[in-house]
This record gives structure tokens, sequence and C-alpha cells, in this order.
């Protein structure tokens, strides 16, 4: 039994995607769902030619929808186009629209006829999740607790200065710092204290070096890091002196240390103009064990060789 055509008018005209025909000859609106009118206040005789199709689509979008439209109507193809579509009341709504070509005998367009999609809320989950990601990313390479660099993004820029200072033969420089009698720290003032601890002393080292490639991380623990470009060992001292009279001078009281009334840091200084041979890794150790080296000198000191 073949339906008739009032059972094909109440289908097109209760979906919720809004069916359409324009005549390629004329460029008019043979038809156009009366859902239209609900979705984006446009009376559905009001969509008279093509034109008022294109001029009720979002500036941004217009030119190249249309374009693509056309060309591929013309080549007979059948397309979808996403497009924002104003509404009466100078709102937009994402409509993705699925256009079907009907052919002459000879392949030229005779109609066009298709579907309108409401797709507002998947552009909005897929914006949603594009911020999500972003932030993920951001927050991937944010210490949760000091909120600076972590080790991760502090490996990622070791290589990129690592690759960059080997092909322009600048020295780099590595400062690596721990605080000294922390768990002491813990131990006397509790954990909550210790993290107010490390978010300061954070906070106070993060404006120790201060040219735009410097980088400053938490490497781990009550331990970070500077990597800092195009510095020799000289200037590299001096950065290690201002961290260490930034923290001085901050004075955060520590009972329980061994040298000093105040938190002190013991920092250890490296740097290398690397061949290709060198390798990252083996600096880094070296930066290690100088710190290590300060910590045998006493703590609360700077250490540039083993
Ligand atoms: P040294 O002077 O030789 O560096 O002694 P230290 O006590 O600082 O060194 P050690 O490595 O023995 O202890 C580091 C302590 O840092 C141990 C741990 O309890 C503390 N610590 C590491 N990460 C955190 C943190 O995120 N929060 C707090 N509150 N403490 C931490
Ligand atoms: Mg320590
Ligand atoms: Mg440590």
């Amino acid at each position: 039994m073949e339906p008739d055509s009032a059972v094909y008018k109440t289908l097109l005209e209760s979906t919720k995607a809004i069916p359409w025909k324009i005549d390629w000859s004329t460029m008019q609106f043979a038809y156009i769902g009366p859902q239209i009118e609900q979705l984006l206040g446009w009376t559905p005789e009001s969509w008279k030619t093509a034109d008022d199709w294109a001029m009720r689509i979002h500036a941004e979008d217009r030119e190249a929808v249309v374009n693509f439209c056309i060309s591929q109507s013309k080549a007979g193809a059948d397309h979808e186009a996403d497009y924002r579509a104003l509404t009466r009341d100078g709102e937009h709504i994402w409509i993705r629209d699925v256009v079907h070509v009907v052919r002459n005998p000879d392949g030229s367009p005779n109609a066009l006829i298709g579907f309108m999609f409401d797709i507002t809320e998947r552009k909005k989950t897929e914006a949603r999740l594009a911020e999500l990601q972003k932030e993920l990313e951001a927050l991937s390479y944010r210490d949760g607790l000091t909120n600076v660099a972590n080790r991760r993004m502090f490996d990622s820029a070791l290589e990129v200065e690592w690759a960059n200072a080997v092909n322009t033969r600048a020295p780099l420089s590595l400062i690596m710092l721990d605080i000294d009698y922390f768990k002491q720290y813990n131990d006397h003032y509790g954990h909550i204290r210790g993290d107010e601890c490390l978010k300061q002393v954070a906070q106070l080292l993060s404006q120790s070096a201060t040219r735009s490639r410097d980088f400053f991380a938490r490497y781990g623990g009550e331990e970070f890091v500077l990597i800092l470009p195009e510095c020799d060992e000289k200037a590299a001292l001096q950065v290690a002196q201002r961290c260490r009279a930034l923290i001085n001078e901050a004075a955060i009281p520590h009972a329980k240390s061994q040298i000093s009334e105040h938190v002190t840091i013991s920092l250890g200084v490296a740097t290398i103009v690397p061949s290709p041979m060198d390798q990252r890794i083996a600096f880094l150790e070296q930066a290690d064990r100088r710190l290590y080296r300060a910590k045998q000198l006493g703590r609360d000191c700077i250490a540039v060789d083993e």
C-alpha cells in the first residue's frame, strides 16, 4: 500500500528536522516545513528565495557556506553544511543542512531538497569539550600545590632549550635547589604549614629569574629547578645568589633548622655549551651532584663544582 500525500505531509511536518525544497531555475523556495517558524522565528512564507536563506546565515559563515553549496549543487553532489542561522530576535542557532541535488536528465540541477537540523546542543558540547581539553593540558603541566610548572613541563622545556643550545652554541645553565631540613619543618609545624611554606618558597623563587625564557619549576617534593638559557656561569651564580637572598629575606621561621632560625635553601649550579654528543641527563645529574655538595658544605649555600 502506497502512503498518500497527506501521510507524507504529516510525516514531514511532525519531524524535528525541517524539510525544504528550492527550484534551481528560479532559486525560489517551493516548500519549507512550518517547523521553521518555531526554530528561527521566521514564518514559512518569509522564505521566498535562496537569498532569504543566505541573508539568514551568520555573516561570518555566509560566504563560505553559500559558495560551498552552490559549487556542490552545480557539480550535482549531495552535501551538508554547518552554519549559524540567525533567528528573528537576533540570536543564532547552529544548523546542519543536509542537501540532496535532484538532477535533470542531462545532469544539470533541477531542484535542491534538504533537511535542516538544529545542532546547537552538539556544538555547545563540542566547544565545552575543547575547553576542558585545554584546561586539562594546562593542568597537567602545572603543579597542583604551588601552581608553578611541574616536572613534566620542566622536561619539555629543558628538551627545547637543550636543542637550542646545541644549535646556537650558547651556554645553558641549570640551578637545582632544595629546602634545608624540611623534614624537620613538617615534623614540627605539620604538613599543612609545610604546604604553605612550599607555596611561599615557590612564589618567591619564581621572581628570581627575570629574562623571558628563564624557566622555573617544582622538580618534586621540596626541590625546585631553574633553566637559564643563554646564561654563563657567572650570570647563573648571580641568579643563584638572588634565590638564596630572596629566601633569607623572607625570614620564614624554622625553629628546628640546625643552621638558622629561618628557612634556608641549598643550591647546585651547572653550566654547559652542549655538543651533539652530550647527554641532557648527565647535565641534570651534574647540577644535582652540586646540590648534594652544597648540603655537605653545611647548607644555606651555593655549589658550582663537585
Ligand atoms: P636536607 O636539608 O638534607 O634537604 O633535609 P630535608 O629534611 O629537607 O630532606 P629530605 O629529603 O629528607 O626531606 C624532604 C621532606 O620534604 C620530606 C617530605 O616530608 C617533605 N615534602 C616533600 N613534598 C612535600 C609536600 O608536598 N608537602 C609537604 N608539606 N612536605 C613535603
Ligand atoms: Mg631538603
Ligand atoms: Mg629533598
